[in-house]
């Protein structure tokens, strides 16, 4: 379809804050031509947001983001088209939301001492099988008034080096990608720039993951820097990577709008060619 191709957004079955009919209404009102619907660790969204696409025109690729960790950094790598009854990745994606509920737990135990704050405040601001992140202690703590947003709360509570931080259990990059290849999918590098001269993966990992199957870097996005932009698409040319461009759309959760950064329709073409798991939901 025509229309800006928007290859990262989020709903509530992770941290965005509009349901999967609610966020492909909002990419229909935006015009955009395709859409990839990319929660944190789960596929639960896929069928509700094919289903409210059809007959809008709209495309539907079917994603996720995929947590990773390398040492004490978290990489997210987009997977896209893969198959969703992949034994390994229904297994894998299990491991990872239910080490995200007990690690979100500790994080609220440890707020708890200081504020007032429970569990339960955190479980109604999510739904059943929601991937929990802590965009969700987030919004418990705005909801109590402690912090006025979600990004402020980020800044302070909830930062890494806030003093309540606990981390979870992911696999590698490496794994991950290896996981993705294996189970039909294309994966791409999220936001690969985003902590300016910080460089979380070297080039030679990168290069690594290239020899795996690793089909893309996403360059445009917003919390890349632009020095970071730079590095990656010089990187990109030696490697022989694609580039794209999300939004990482939150509905509210984020100021991030819908096909603020877009993907070429020759690179949309390459990715769909390259996908065996799953294919494209045209309207
Ligand atoms: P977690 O995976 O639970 O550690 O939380 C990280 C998630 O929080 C990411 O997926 C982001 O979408 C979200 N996030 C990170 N920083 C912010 C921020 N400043 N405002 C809103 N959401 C954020
Ligand atoms: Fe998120
Ligand atoms: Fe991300
Ligand atoms: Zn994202």
């Amino acid at each position: 379809m025509p229309g800006p191709i928007d290859l990262h957004t989020h709903s509530s079955v992770s941290d965005g804050t509009e349901t999967p009919t609610q966020l492909v209404r909002a990419a229909v009102a935006a015009g955009l031509g395709t859409m990839a619907i990319t929660d944190h660790d789960s596929t639960a969204g896929w069928q509700e947001a094919i289903a409210t696409a059809s007959g809008t025109g709209l495309t539907i690729i079917t994603g996720m983001e995929l947590s990773t960790n390398y040492g004490p950094a978290s990489v997210h790598v987009l997977a896209y088209l893969f198959d969703p009854l992949d034994p390994d990745v229904i297994t894998e994606t299990a491991r990872i939301r239910d080490g995200r509920l007990h690690r979100a737990e500790k994080i609220v135990e440890r707020i708890a001492a200081d504020y007032d704050l429970t569990w339960d405040d955190v479980l109604a601001e999510s739904s059943d099988g929601t991937t929990l992140g802590r965009p969700h202690i987030a919004d418990a703590l705005v909801r109590k008034g402690h912090v006025p947003n979600r990004s402020a709360a980020f800044e302070s509570i909830l930062h890494w080096r806030g003093g309540y931080y606990e981390k979870y259990y992911a696999p590698s990059p490496l794994e991950g990608v290896r996981m993705i290849v294996a189970a039909g999918g294309v994966p791409v590098l999220a936001h690969p720039a985003t902590y300016g001269k910080y460089r979380p993966m070297d080039d030679s990992v990168i290069r690594k993951l290239t020899d795996e199957g690793l089909f893309g870097l996403e360059v445009g996005h917003r919390d890349n820097t632009e020095d970071g932009k730079a590095r990656l698409l010089k990187l990109a040319k030696k490697l022989g990577l694609e580039i794209t461009g999300s939004s990482d759309y939150h509905g509210a959760g984020k100021p991030n709008r819908l096909a603020e950064n877009s993907t070429s329709p020759e690179v949309l073409e390459k990715l769909v060619a390259r996908a065996t798991g799953s294919q494209p939901a045209y309207s």
